[in-house]
This record gives C-alpha cells, sequence and structure tokens, in this order.
C-alpha cells in the first residue's frame, strides 16, 4: 500500500467509528485483544484464526506503548496484510520491513487524526512526539 492509502484509510476509519482508542476499534470490527506475560522483547503479535483476529499484546507494557501495539496491529490487519504471517512487534525493530513501516504509518496516521489542522502547523515534531507519545522517528514517516 501505498503512503497515501495508508493515511486515507486511517482517516476513514477514524471518522467510522469517531476514536483513535485502539481498544474500541478493535471490538467494532470483532478482533479479540488478549493481554499476555511474554518476554521482554516482545510487543505483541496477531494471529488470524479461521475468519478471526486475535491481537495478543504482551501484559507488561506501560499505557502508552500498549495503545501503539494494538494500532500497529490494527495497522497489519486493516492493511490486509498476509493473513498466513504472524506479525510479532519486536522491542527493537532489527528489519524495517515494508510491511513494519506501514503498520508504524497506520499508527501514526491514527493518533494524528485526533489532531486539529491548526495543532499540526503549530507544534514541532519534537512536541508532537510528546502530545502523542510516539517517537519523532515514527512521526518522519507520517510527514516525509
Ligand atoms: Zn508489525
Amino acid at each position: 500500500m501505498q503512503k497515501k492509502e495508508i493515511i486515507n484509510l486511517a482517516k476513514k476509519i477514524y471518522n467510522k467509528y469517531n476514536t483513535t482508542d485502539p481498544l474500541k476499534i478493535a471490538f467494532n470490527i470483532g478482533c479479540t485483544v488478549i493481554y499476555s506475560n511474554m518476554p521482554a522483547k516482545i510487543k505483541g503479535y496477531t494471529l488470524k484464526i479461521y475468519r478471526s483476529n486475535l491481537i495478543y499484546i504482551n501484559e507488561n507494557l506501560n499505557e502508552i506503548e500498549t495503545r501503539n501495539t494494538i494500532l500497529h496491529e490494527l495497522g497489519h490487519i486493516f492493511c490486509k496484510h498476509d493473513e498466513n504471517r504472524i506479525f510479532t512487534s519486536l522491542k527493537t525493530h532489527q528489519v524495517t520491513s515494508k510491511l513494519e513501516n506501514q503498520a508504524d504509518l497506520f499508527t501514526v496516521a491514527m493518533l494524528i487524526n485526533a489532531l486539529e489542522e491548526e495543532e499540526l502547523e503549530r507544534y514541532n515534531l519534537k512536541q508532537l512526539s510528546y502530545m502523542l507519545g510516539i517517537s519523532e522517528e515514527l512521526l518522519k514517516l507520517y510527514f516525509f
């Protein structure tokens, strides 16, 4: 998927469900979010069983990491990435694959939906990073 398509997709989802809360969005699409104990380096992953998507999240993540990881996994689901693959989110991305970048871009685009146009212009990357709880590196996926 192209960058613009992903940004538009995030906008459409935001307008449809009127929220950036990933749990509400997951609930609306019948996707179950399960918290479980995982090794620290794993943030979460998505499984597709028959026609249901299950998102597994490391229960040891903080609130912001949890939100971002669920959004990221929803990105894989909404971008219809290969359904036979398991997408595992690691703390450190060793390989930045195209699909991982797309899921990250989806995460950023979803969060930016909640901002007013005027806020986007007023704040710099550092401020937006603080406000949205995502790294400047991820924000750059959206802006550049
Ligand atoms: Zn991923």
